[in-house]
């Protein structure tokens, strides 16, 4: 196999790649099959078609096990969910990928609406707009956010 750091030929059984000292799996420059170059990002190498192993699955996801959103790469804009949640409730929050926070918005907020006869429909409409914004720029800034997490 192949160095996944510097691209030299390792031992499989080698706990440190010779050449350059790292875990031969702990890189992401070279595929550890064939030693192509491989890029950052890269899951599949395009030269052998093997799967690229290594540390480096810290790729930018929305994981609905975790209960988080992670900030996405190019990062969505706050604006543009707050634009979203301006004109239907709840959808800027989907928009971030909040889903069933925004569908909750969306449902709970016309149900509280209706409840109190509309006055309630001001507050909740600049509250939704208000909570988009400032979760927009939470994962505009590269923090993680919860599902459920507000303002
Ligand atoms: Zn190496
Ligand atoms: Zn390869």
């Amino acid at each position: 196999m192949y160095c996944r750091n510097c691209g030299a030929a390792v031992n499989e059984k080698a706990e440190v790649c010779m050449s350059c000292g790292v875990r031969p799996l702990n890189g992401n420059k070279f595929c550890q099959e064939c030693g192509a170059e491989t890029s950052e990002k890269q899951e599949i190498c395009t030269k052998c078609g093997c799967r690229l192993v290594g540390a480096g699955s810290s790729g930018v996801k929305i994981d609905g096990s975790s209960g988080m959103v992670y900030p996405s790469d190019p990062p969505k804009s706050p604006t543009t969910a707050t634009l979203l949640s301006c004109f239907i409730t709840g959808i800027g929050q989907i928009y971030l990928g909040q889903t069933l926070k925004g569908i909750v918005w969306l449902i709970g907020g016309i149900l509280l609406s209706l409840a109190t006869g509309g006055i309630l429909a001001l507050p909740i409409w600049i509250a939704v707009m208000v909570d988009a914004y400032r979760i927009g720029k939470k994962l505009e800034s590269g923090q993680p956010v919860g599902q459920w997490e507000f303002f």
